[in-house]
């Protein structure tokens, strides 16, 4: 059985004194749950503190990117070690402004999916397609050649610990999400998809997380289909009340 996993991406958003501020009121709220997943993606500037701010509660630490060399002259890149260093559990590979902003290549996102599977750091490997993919019938397609390129060179054992987050850029921060049915179709694909690249069971184990304009108002429907296993959340999880609504609202589902 999946545990359900919601994340909070919180982007290049909050400051020292909001991000303890959201933490904190996190923590606060969801003390009492206990079957489902959390984590929270700070700016990689306010790790630390937010890393304190979590201590002693369930909520697990993420980054937002990686840099896949240990240590060197590479200024301004952050590595697995130092993330693991500052308390991070998981770290956001292949986010979509990442590919589509600052040009990442499904070669570099596995070059860094394989150094945070080989430092034991938690991949959540963002996979989607835009929107004139989709309107031109090429969105499995898209989305097979990100996940068989991205995960390129990865271990049956390392492919355990990675999330695959399915994020159509079309629903990201543009309040339009996909429907259910739209999620649950591409999931589907993707879980056949690693069950031929890893076998039944590490598909059967996988966790694959929605992402796209989640909010407390689609987020039953949503983790009510079969393959949706959680929710890799932006704009919501910058509110307490609104990322611990929708954690509550997953504690409350029984698949
Ligand atoms: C994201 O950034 O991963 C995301 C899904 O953003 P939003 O929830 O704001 O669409």
């Amino acid at each position: 059985m999946r545990t359900l996993f919601l994340a909070g991406n919180w982007k290049m958003n909050t400051n020292s004194v909001s991000s303890i501020n959201l933490a904190a009121g996190l923590v606060r709220e969801l003390a009492e749950i206990q079957n489902v997943r959390i984590a929270v993606c700070p700016p990689f500037v306010y790790l630390q503190s937010v890393s304190a701010s979590l201590c002693g509660s369930q909520i697990e630490l993420g980054a937002q990117n990686v840099y896949f060399q240990k240590n060197g002259a590479f200024t301004g890149e952050i590595s697995c070690e130092m993330l693991i260093d500052c308390g991070c559990t998981y770290v956001i590979i292949g986010h979509s402004e990442r590919r589509h902003i600052l040009g990442e290549t499904d070669e570099l996102i596995n070059l860094k999916i394989r150094a945070a599977a080989a430092a034991g750091l938690k991949p959540i490997f963002c996979v989607g397609e835009l929107l004139e993919e989709r309107d031109k019938g090429q969105t499995f397609d898209v989305v097979e050649r990100q996940i068989r390129k991205g995960l390129d060179g990865i271990s049956p054992e390392q492919a355990a610990a990675v999330t695959i987050a399915y994020e159509p850029v079309w629903a990201i921060g543009t309040g339009r999400n996909a429907t259910p049915q739209q999620a649950q179709e591409v999931h589907e694909c993707i879980r056949r998809l690693i069950t031929e690249m890893y076998g039944s069971e590490t598909a059967g184990n996988l966790t694959i997380q929605y992402g796209g304009s989640a909010k407390p108002a689609n987020t039953a429907e949503l983790l009510a289909e079969p393959d949706v296993d959680g929710l890799l959340v932006g704009g919501a999880s910058l509110k307490v009340e609104d990322f611990a609504a929708m954690v509550k609202t997953a504690a409350a589902i029984k698949k």
